[in-house]
């Protein structure tokens, strides 16, 4: 079964264990964060962006181009990823067509932090920097919308068009940052890329939420532990915050009790942990 939450206009559907699988969609927007897992109703998307080459973000992606094809969708998908990785994706899936006598295509495209990329109409997706022990990259996904010039606001709509037809630009485009994606990370990667902390939603990890392990431990593996996102608490602007790479050290069920004991009210009414309900964790 998927884990299945709201966050404001988006739905955030899929499976995510730290260390074990993540694989996060957005249908709303057509966008598959990570390819860990492969369940079926996730292998439609058209755009997958990969945080980075450890299997639990990647080991499925093969299975789902395979699904993929089984749902009819004939054109590959965009596959974007750190862009140090490319060659070696290339690689794999070319030795897994071998193996499977049957093309597992996709359109690789690598990016680097800082890096944006138009997906399609007004959306946009931009590569910030993660740390991580190997290539990696968190995304923003951004809308880009036109805001009429400050200065003409409350001019009639004629006067406007007047001003249009004689070559003056009468728009600003404004950045809409609606998603950000940051996982597999030490929590630096906050300061780095600060307009993670702005975005609408922020599906972020926290594979730690107690002294089951220590902060130290949680940094040596590059992950972030629940007292570094209680110390910054004050820096989240998001409206919400998905918290998911869940270690198993913890029951699903307890998850939501450990943020309700642990983490400040302004922050914690905006988390939405990322785990499934009413039993333990998935397969
Ligand atoms: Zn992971
Ligand atoms: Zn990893």
């Amino acid at each position: 079964m998927l884990t299945s939450v709201t966050a404001g206009p988006y739905t955030i559907r899929g499976l995510s264990v730290g260390g074990v699988y993540t694989s996060i969609g957005v249908p709303e927007l057509g966008l598959l964060f990570d390819a860990g897992a492969s369940p079926r109703s996730l292998a439609t998307s058209d755009v997958v962006l990969l945080s980075h080459g450890h299997v639990d973000h990647v080991g499925a992606l093969p299975a789902l181009l395979g699904i993929r094809a089984l749902h009819g969708k004939k054109r590959p998908p965009r596959v974007i990823m750190p862009a140090e990785i490319v060659d070696d994706m290339r690689a794999a899936l070319a030795a897994l067509t071998r193996l499977q006598h049957w093309p597992l295509e996709i359109d690789a495209i690598g990016m680097k932090p800082g890096d944006e990329l138009a997906l399609r109409g007004d959306l946009h997706v931009r590569a910030v920097r993660t740390f991580h022990p190997v290539p990696s990259l968190g995304y923003v996904i951004v809308k880009k919308v036109s805001k009429l010039k400050p200065e003409l606001v409350g001019m009639s709509g004629p006067e406007i068009a007047a001003r249009k037809r004689a070559g003056e630009q009468v728009t600003d485009v404004e950045d809409r940052l609606e998603i950000g994606y940051a996982t597999d990370t030490l929590i630096s990667a906050f300061d780095h890329a600060p307009e993670l902390l702005h975005c609408k939603v922020l599906i972020a990890e926290c594979t730690f939420l107690d002294d089951r392990k220590t902060v130290e431990a949680a940094r040596a593996g590059c992950h972030i532990h629940l007292d570094e996102i209680i110390e910054r608490a004050d820096r989240f602007h998001n409206d919400h915050f998905v918290l998911m790479h869940v270690s198993q050290l913890y029951h699903p069920d307890e998850v939501a009790g450990i943020l309700d004991r642990r983490v400040p009210p302004g922050l914690r009414s905006r988390i939405i942990p990322f785990v499934p309900s009413g039993g333990g964790w998935p397969g």
